[in-house]
């Protein structure tokens, strides 16, 4: 029988899950560039023909419904719609992973936007498809088994990678890298998927398929859980089920404190693919919409930043959805942990402190400009508001507002209907929290993960150093308090969307810090509204 091990780890989203263990060595690698065209092309080539065989010598020990599924990724293998492209991309210098990415990419999208169930339903196949031709190129011979309600595991995960992931195969994740305020562990908070970073076990170590608990509760992994263990754990898993059914229960309310104080609860929204998950009417509308994030696909399929009518499209999708209710969407926020290769710069020394949110932007008045344009179109069909990230003094504000008020008037002149939003500011720059009376902003949205690093001087990435990101530091709830102070005393709106609103720990002390309105992860809006519903308003 297997001997139990347990490895520590620090919990990024919580959550307690039992299953198999799907190592994923590829996700974990990033596949290395070719040094020329020939030679992507040549590794491309074989790393197609690896997942052609695997999948004849799947095909041949299958049922016959599994076959035919097999069969059609075989043919989509040698389909000259998926290879022509990948074959062009690479022509034009990019590596034999990025070129199958957005060639494959591109065609689950496609599937995916079909009116026909069936076409929709072979997305999934192509996303195995594209994840096997993946690790072959990443050098596995082997073929990894598909995981289904197993526990991912990895080194890191890039916020794009994540999100290309499909996690409905997957019960929860555990990285040897990663933090808990880095964006990937955002991500996972925000679908409610349970992720342990800082996993302190070998990868190499971990066998595949072996049975593991995720205690994403204490922080760790418990692999070959011996069968009192096990017995112990399910107990658990059952408590934590119901707990969160008295959390659901919360949904359909309005989030009221016990004194009967309405707060405003709304939903950050870093994938338009959560939307359908979430009823409207259980929020006050979209209190941060993090463009970078929502990009991500998109460059993958195409090379480039998306042009201002797929922008807009976006945009006004979550307008539509938001049915009369406010939406806020962040402008673009790339640099730091969030690059844009061609746009954000490389080899900064401290990015987190570099070219990044609105500094980036405002260097780039050609890309920005597109973006503003989208927000002005789709902010004529519903209440619309913009805000800008990563603000320090209140000319970069001002000049936003230019640019906005610029691309208003061109797209009047051009005959196209656009309007100015509520323009406000997140705040996360001590130096913008403390000055805060001086920003001529409509509104204020505290980022509170990036107010702490700042505050703390602690890397948010930086996962040996979580002790120190503390969202409860007196320092970080004063400038919170200061921030609401000075909403309330000019009459502006004063919300926090960084993840602390979204932990049941904090939110007291939020409420009694003096905000009235949140922006929490779409998984935690039962869980805020019972942390709401529990607040006095004593202290
Ligand atoms: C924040 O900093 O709190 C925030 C909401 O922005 P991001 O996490 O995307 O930096
Ligand atoms: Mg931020």
């Amino acid at each position: 029988m297997a001997v139990e091990q347990i490895y520590s780890a620090i919990v990024a989203s919580p959550g307690l899950v039992h299953g198999p263990l799907f190592v994923d060595q590829a996700g974990a690698s990033f596949i290395e560039a070719e040094d020329s065209p020939a030679e992507a092309l040549d590794r491309l080539t074989a790393a197609a023909e690896t997942a052609k065989q695997q999948l004849e010598s799947l095909a041949a020990e299958t049922d016959e419904d599994a076959q035919e599924i097999l069969e059609f990724q075989i043919e989509l293998l040698g389909d000259p719609e998926l290879v022509a492209p990948a074959r062009g991309a690479i022509e034009q210098g990019a590596s034999a992973a990025v070129a199958w990415r957005r060639a494959i990419g591109s065609l689950i999208e496609d599937y995916e936007a079909d009116e026909d169930a069936y076409f929709q339903a072979r997305a999934t196949d192509l996303k195995d498809l594209r994840e096997r031709v993946l690790r072959a190129l990443s050098g596995m011979t082997d073929d990894a088994p598909q995981a289904t309600d197993g526990i991912y595991v990895a080194e890191d995960l890039a916020p794009s990678r994540f999100l290309e992931i499909d996690w409905s195969r997957f019960k929860g994740a555990a990285l040897t890298g990663g933090s808990t305020a880095g964006h990937v562990a955002i991500l996972a908070r925000a679908r409610g998927v349970p992720m342990l970073i800082g996993l302190e076990a070998p990868l190499e170590s971990l066998g595949e398929g072996t049975d593991a608990v995720l205690d994403a509760e204490d922080g760790r992994l418990v692999v070959s859980p011996t069968p009192n263990h096990l017995d112990d754990y399910q107990a658990r898993i059952a408590t934590r089920e119901a707990t969160l059914a008295t959390e659901r229960a919360f949904l359909p309310k309005p989030a009221v404190t016990a004194s009967g104080e309405r707060i405003r609860l709304m939903v950050n929204i870093d994938d338009p693919a959560v939307l359908d998950a979430i009823d409207p009417a259980h929020c006050d509308g979209i209190g941060l919409a993090r463009t970078e994030l929502q990009f991500y696909g998109l460059i993958e399929k195409t090379g480039s930043l998306p042009d201002e009518e797929v922008q807009y499209r976006l945009y006004s999708r979550l307008v539509k959805w938001a049915d009369g209710h406010p939406v806020t969407i962040r402008t673009l926020d790339a640099g730091a942990d969030k690059p844009i290769p061609g746009l954000t710069r490389e080899g900064e020394t401290n990015p987190f402190l570099g070219v990044r949110g609105l500094r980036l932007s405002l260097a780039h008045p050609e890309v920005f400009k597109v973006q503003l344009r989208a927000l002005a179109r789709a902010a004529t069909e519903g209440e619309l508001k913009v805000m800008f990230p990563m603000v320090t003094a209140p000319w970069e504000f001002d000049a936003a507002c230019e640019l906005f008020d610029d691309a208003v008037s061109e797209l009047r002149i051009e005959g196209t209907a656009a309007a100015t939003p509520a323009l406000g500011m997140m705040v996360e720059v001590p130096a913008a929290a403390l000055g805060i009376a001086r920003f001529d902003a409509d509104f204020f949205s505290i980022g509170s993960n990036d107010l702490i690093q700042y505050v703390t001087a602690v890397n948010r990435e930086e996962k040996r150093l979580v002790q120190l990101f503390d969202p409860l530091d007196p320092g970080v709830l004063e400038l919170v308090a200061r921030v609401a102070d000075c909403g309330r005393d000019e009459g502006k709106e004063v919300s926090l969307c960084g993840d602390m609103a979204s932990d049941p720990r904090c939110i007291p002390a939020l409420l009694q810090a003096g905000l009235r309105s949140l922006s929490v992860a779409p998984a935690a809006l039962g869980r805020a509204k019972a942390a709401i519903a529990a607040w006095g308003g004593e202290g």
